[in-house]
């Protein structure tokens, strides 16, 4: 059986998890304005002109292992 190779897209959504109250979201990972926790509104993810910084714990990068 062939896997088929997907092309990786440049763009991406992270999941990350809120290091406050452990409430999980999906975050763009080149987000263009901070991200914030819509529990309890800790700071998620910051623009950083580039890709997001991530100031959650990310529960799952989507960099396709196995
Ligand atoms: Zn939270």
């Amino acid at each position: 059986m062939k896997l088929k190779e997907l092309p990786r897209p440049s763009s991406t959504y992270i999941r990350v998890k809120c290091r406050d109250c452990g409430a999980e979201a999906l975050i763009y990972s080149h987000v263009g304005s901070v991200v914030k926790c819509k529990v309890c509104g800790a700071v998620l993810a910051e623009p950083t002109g580039g890709k997001a910084r991530i100031l959650g714990e990310i529960v799952k990068e989507p960099s396709g292992a196995s």
